[in-house]
């Protein structure tokens, strides 16, 4: 296809603002899928993505279709991820699109993530047409929302197009605004090939399958093609295009987006970001910008089950070879048994690992606190990296400890500004910035990654009811008073309940673990005390009284199907219970004990 003819976007929107469902009316508009193939939210493949509504990793459709000037176009939409743990994943695969159609609910107006990845397309150049969606509620509210748009986002909302991706309406004229508001993609096909890697995935048939993006350049079956990261070479065997399904092409030219296979053995070996040339007579000049994602969160994965943990290192070792930004090493715990540290991109990266591994393979875990990576210096002038709370070395031989910090940028409505500022203030955060954007306050904050790891998101939008915008980027590390605290459950330490924290707020934190950890955990036959400690020294302290009654006796005998039931969800909750010494810890006290609220 020539390059006029040729038009690449990516969606934009907050959550539940009809994404995927627009995405879904353009394929199916455009007979793109036979009808008896069609179902709804095509591009969402894997089960979680469709249960929470997210997109993880970036999809991809080639749409044909031929516009009212009676020209045929080639339509490439790039569905990207929606969250900031794959912000780099997102930066990234907006840059292998020149436009983005930006969609928002007309009967809810611009909420936060509209914004995070209204700016990521702003920040890649692309020309953005505004879409008002669910035009068939009654509470759509087309003109507010359009000046809202043009007043927070600063982007013409006067020719936005109103359309329910329910009903088809306005789906036409989104085609149209398509072909006629958004650039063709540039390119010259004699340079040199400059294909960008925009996403690669592990594919039980084919293996590693790849996401180009060719910026210069034709790519074809057959050719010998160089990573310019590592220099690896690669043969490709298969070259094409997703409609959504695989369809074999003959080469890929300048602004097209395609796939290719090439006898990959791992994920692991393709880098999102990459730039890919011919190995003979290829560019000198990568495309610019490309840095690894690094893993930045850390926990513990063990199996509930002891028995379990072969099986888990296998699952835990086939998620790897599909996802280069996880990583992972054994662990041994007291407490615990054998494991896994692993390395996760944030939050959301560590809970959709965790939930595959316990539905894909079946397999009950028990997740301890996330952790981020500290740098402890010796008094002998050396500098560990330390990943796990539970390796921290005697303090007798430390000299101090450095901890990673961020600059979070969050923009929230007026009337929840000071709730965010005294969020960020009591994560120990240091106030850089505060400007106004439309009617939106912009805060900036230095931030130790420490505090927002755990659940500053959640906490950001529950006091915002979900209006702030929160992105981040690392930037370098600063020595802190921090220190190790135990949790002693029954006298004896759990070492997967460790945590780092601030000297200052470890007094706060403590009193809060041991009365979460009060009401988490069951009363036994005998009474328990729960204790933090830091180095031996106890700051906090509650008793959990024994247990008096047997949970069936207020059953009186006579209501035996009841008395089943109980005794039935007794055992259930059991196998998710782990035993130190005599102490039964429910699995999810591992998580819970650590929310701040
Ligand atoms: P996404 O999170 O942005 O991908 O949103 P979805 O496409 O999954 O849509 C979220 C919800 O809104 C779903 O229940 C859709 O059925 C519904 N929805 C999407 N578009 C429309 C629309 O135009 N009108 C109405 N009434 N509902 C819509
Ligand atoms: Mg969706």
């Amino acid at each position: 296809t020539d390059l006029a003819h040729i038009r690449n976007f990516s969606i934009v929107a907050h959550i539940d603002h009809g994404k995927s469902t627009l995405a879904d009316r353009l394929i199916q508009s455009t007979n793109t899928v036979a009808e008896r193939d069609m179902k709804a939210q095509l591009l969402d493949s894997m089960d979680i993505e469709r249960e929470r509504g997210i997109t993880i990793k970036a999809n991809t459709v080639r749409i044909d279709y031929t516009a009212d000037n009676g020209e045929a176009y080639v339509l490439n939409l790039i569905d990207t991820p929606g969250h900031v743990d794959f912000a780099y994943e997102v930066s990234r695969s907006m840059r292998a699109v020149e436009g983005s159609l930006l969609v928002v609910d007309s009967t809810q107006g611009v909420e936060a993530q509209t914004l995070a990845n209204v700016y990521q397309a702003i920040d890649a150049g692309h020309e953005i047409v505004p879409v008002l969606n669910k035009i068939d509620l009654p509470a759509a509210d087309c003109d507010r929302v359009a000046e809202q748009i043009e007043d927070v986002i600063g982007i013409d909302a006067s020719n936005a197009i109103r359309v329910s991706a329910k009903t088809g309406i306005g789906i036409h004229e989104t085609l149209e605004a398509i072909v006629k508001h958004l650039p063709a993609p540039k390119g010259d096909a004699t340079a040199p090939l400059k294909a960008m890697l925009v996403d690669s995935w592990y594919d039980s048939y084919l293996g590693v399958v790849v996401l180009v993006r060719i910026m210069d350049g034709t790519l074809k079956k057959g050719d010998r093609i160089k990573m310019m990261q590592n220099s690896s070479i690669h043969l490709i065997d298969r070259i094409g295009v997703f409609r959504p399904a695989m369809q074999p092409v003959e080469s890929l030219g300048p602004g097209e987006i395609g796939f290719i296979t090439a006898q990959i053995k791992q994920v692991r070996d393709t880098r999102v970001g990459d730039t890919i040339t011919h190995e003979k007579k290829g560019t000198d000049t990568p495309l610019p910008g490309f840095k690894p994602s690094q893993p930045v969160v850390f926990c513990g994965l063990f199996p509930v089950d002891s028995a379990e943990f072969e099986d888990l290192r296998d699952a835990i070792e086939k998620l790897a070879l599909n996802d280069a930004s996880f990583s992972y090493e054994m662990e041994t715990s007291a407490a615990l048994g054998f494991g896994f540290r692993c390395g996760f991109l944030g939050l959301l990266h560590l809970e959709v690992i965790r939930d595959r591994i316990e539905r894909e393979y079946n397999i009950e875990l028990i997740t301890t606190a996330p952790s981020v990576i500290y740098h402890v210096y010796m008094r002998d002038g050396s500098m560990i990296e330390l990943h796990n709370p539970a390796d921290m070395p005697d303090l007798s031989i430390v000299d101090h400890l450095e901890e990673p910090r961020i600059k979070a940028t969050i923009l929230v409505p007026d009337e929840y500004l000071g709730d965010v500022l005294k969020l960020c203030q009591d994560r120990r955060g240091i106030q850089e910035d505060l400007t106004y954007a439309g009617a939106r306050a912009m805060v900036v904050y230095d931030l130790p990654l420490n505090e927002v790891v755990f659940d500053f998101y959640d906490r950001l939008k529950s006091v915002t009811k979900g209006y702030a915008s929160f992105d981040y980027q690392l930037m370098g590390y600063r020595q802190d008073h921090l220190v190790k605290m135990q949790i002693l459950v029954n006298d004896e330490p759990v070492d997967a309940l460790s945590t780092m924290v601030h000297r200052d707020r470890a007094d706060l934190r403590g009193r809060a673990m041991v009365e979460k950890l009060k009401d988490l955990i069951p009363r036994h036959m005998f009474k328990i005390p729960i204790q933090a400690a830091i180095g031996g020294k106890v700051i906090a302290r509650e008793t959990l009284a024994a247990l008096r009654k047997d949970v069936t006796a207020k059953c009186y005998g006579g209501d035996m199907s009841r008395k089943r039931k109980l005794l039935d969800k007794q055992k259930a909750g059991k196998k998710k219970m782990r035993q130190f010494g005599k102490v039964d810890i429910p699995q999810e006290a591992f998580i819970s004990a650590l929310k701040m609220d």
